[in-house]
């Protein structure tokens, strides 16, 4: 074994009459005079091991301080447990006390806090059985994606978080900078001099990290990234973060059919994978929070995702007899009041959403033979709207350029992005999977910061 037993182990052990040893956070203590029924958690599992302990065996300053929060080491004999809910249980021999958690301050004394109450504790959280399940999926959830791609020869690309181009377009962006913020060096004309800056030059966090990517892609073929991305948009809405973690695979020599099909086994993939390794956890969240998130789950193993074009879309939002907040026409920006019509009210099932006009969507995107559209594709889910969106990229040099233009993108920062569609072009396609908008469905939760150890949202970067 390395390092300590674990109370997962433990619990489908069947070897009783080992000594065994736990380490963990006492999450309740009852019992009387003479026995003390302590629940232990060690995070591995949602349950918890009961030890108990003959109060006349133990000296009364150790018990007293074996409170709920308390961490604790216990040794003792694994028994059979009378008790209900539990096989084995713990006989205590000895206890330690590695830190008291005084019961009059602990913030999690009492249980059933608000998930709202429980944000403004971060620092504390993950030691509830919400917040373990959901921090146990999101770990589960991060190895199936690397499996995914592995087991499909993609490489694992490590794209820069500082980037120095900001023609990403996928929103605002926060600065990087090393400048007095109060005397920045200044050009002639009052300007900021960021010659003088850290990378002499104006940088900021990447909000995406498909341009690095495409270049992997136009190289070792199939690439993936998985890392941070920021996005300085003050939308405080349910699934915005200001940080989130998003995986990005690029593609060479797929077209917009073969992005949609990979798109569709990864997303089926992540959720057969949960279903089979977190059933504890998402048995617990469905209890407690989301009684459909099982059936919902299945739905998405048990459909094919329906595809159709944007116009398409719109002619269906149009006869609807939804009452929008915006209204439809070809050209919206589909709101998420009508990405949530389709998948839930009209088709039930998830959708892809391609070919969307041209002037809502990047410039990296191939450009279709209607000049109107282009080879994008959203992938639409119940209760969370877009999860990823992607597109066959514009392979052709002039025709990339001359959109890099209409759009007055500087090309001065894109022009090592250029030269790929001169040198070696290729045909190829990619997208992106907002990982915290995949936990979300996965866990059933209804709002992202809940889904993120720790939250950045605006107003809010306490923990
Ligand atoms: P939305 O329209 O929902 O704001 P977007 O179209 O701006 O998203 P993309 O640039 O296409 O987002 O990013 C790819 C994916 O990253 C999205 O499909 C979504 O899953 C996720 N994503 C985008 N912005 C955020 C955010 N602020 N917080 C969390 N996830 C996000
Ligand atoms: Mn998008």
């Amino acid at each position: 074994m390395l390092g300590r037993e674990k109370i997962k182990n433990l619990l489908g052990s069947k070897e009783t009459g080992k000594t065994v040893e736990v380490k963990g956070w006492v999450r309740t203590r009852r019992g009387n005079k003479k026995i003390a029924f302590i629940a232990v958690n060690d995070g591995s599992v949602i349950h918890n091991i009961q030890c108990v302990a003959d109060v006349a065996e133990f000296d009364e300053e150790t018990l007293r301080a074996v409170t709920t929060g308390a961490c604790v080491r216990i040794k003792g004999t694994l028994v059979e447990s009378m008790g209900q809910g539990q096989n084995v249980e713990i006989q205590a021999e000895e206890i330690e006390i590695y830190g008291k958690a005084d019961p009059e301050t602990y913030p999690l004394q009492k249980k059933g806090h608000t998930l709202e109450f429980l944000r403004t504790i971060a620092h504390l959280r993950p030691r509830t059985n919400t917040f373990g399940a959901i921090f146990r999926m999101r770990h589960a959830l991060a190895f199936a994606c690397h499996k995914f791609f592995n087991d499909y020869g993609f490489h694992y690309l490590h794209t820069p978080i500082i980037t120095g181009s900001d023609a990403e377009g996928a929103g605002e962006m926060f600065r990087v900078s090393v400048l007095d913020p109060i005397n920045p060096p200044l050009k002639e004309n009052g300007e900021v001099d960021y010659s003088e800056d850290f990378f002499g030059k104006e940088t900021n966090l990447t909000v995406s990290g498909q341009l690095e990517g495409e270049l992997g892609a136009l190289a070792l073929t199939e690439i993936y990234t998985f890392g941070p991305t920021f996005r300085a948009e003050n939308s405080n809405t349910p699934r915005h973060l200001a940080e989130f973690w998003m995986i990005e695979p690029e593609m060479a020599f797929y077209d917009i059919k073969d992005n949609m099909d990979l798109a569709e086994s990864l997303l089926k993939f992540l959720v057969s994978y949960v279903l089979e390794k977190c059933k504890d956890d998402i048995e617990f969240l469905s209890k407690m929070y989301e009684p459909e998130l099982i059936n919902r789950l299945n739905s998405v193993l048990d459909n094919d995702f329906i595809r159709i074009g944007y116009t398409e879309a719109i002619e269906i939002l149009k006869s609807s007899n939804e009452k929008f907040e915006f209204p439809v026409n070809w050209g919206l920006d589909l709101q998420s009041e009508h990405e949530r019509y389709l998948v839930e009210k009209h088709f039930k099932k998830p959708v892809i959403l391609t070919d969307y006009p041209s002037s809502i969507k990047a410039f990296y995107m191939k450009q279709n033979d209607d000049g109107k559209t282009v080879r994008a594709m959203d992938v639409l889910f119940p209760g969370i709207g877009e999860i990823i969106g992607g597109s066959q990229r514009e392979e052709d040099f002039d025709r990339l350029n001359r959109r890099i233009e209409e759009l007055n993108i500087p090309k001065k920062d894109l022009w090592w992005y250029l030269e790929t569609r001169k040198f070696g072009t290729a045909p190829h396609s990619g997208f992106g999977l907002g990982f915290e908008r995949m936990v979300l469905f996965v866990t059933g939760m209804g709002n992202i910061r809940d889904v993120i150890p720790f939250p950045r949202t605006p107003k809010n970067a306490e923990f």
